[in-house]
């Protein structure tokens, strides 16, 4: 079962929690052991996981990938969304969480969060879960 979530940012960089999303798709799957695979098919755009009890925390990972991946710093790329693409290759385009008695387990403060780095766009997240 492949799932396809689509989501809707608002800013140009942005941190999505997905988690709920994420695990309903875990439940629908009927699975209770096995793996979640979270996949993100875009170049400007990556998933990550974090703490998601603190809001601070995502915006201050915003902050200081701005400072180390300025949005204009002469780049090549003629589209003009190179700190986009490199943000994403920072972050990553896939996570994978152990899924145990139907449920992802993730760490108490840890949360799947969707990284928009070019938006306000329409997204997808594709989610697998497998069984053991
Ligand atoms: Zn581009």
């Amino acid at each position: 079962m492949l799932a396809e979530l689509s989501i809707r940012t608002t800013k140009r960089t942005e941190f999505v929690d997905i988690t709920r999303l994420v695990q309903e798709q875990v439940a629908a799957s009927k699975i209770k052991n096995g793996i979640c695979y979270v996949y993100v098919p875009h170049t400007t755009a990556g998933v990550t996981i974090n703490e998601h009890a603190d809001p601070d925390v995502v915006a201050d990972m915003e902050m200081m990938l701005e400072k180390l991946v300025p949005w204009r710093a002469g780049y090549a790329h003629a589209e003009g969304n190179s700190a986009a693409h490199i943000k994403t290759s920072m972050i990553g385009s896939s996570q994978m969480i152990i899924v145990q008695e139907g449920r992802l387990l993730l760490g108490t403060w840890q949360g799947i969060f969707f990284a928009e780095f070019d938006g306000p766009r329409s997204r997808e997240v594709w989610v697998k879960v497998t069984a053991d």
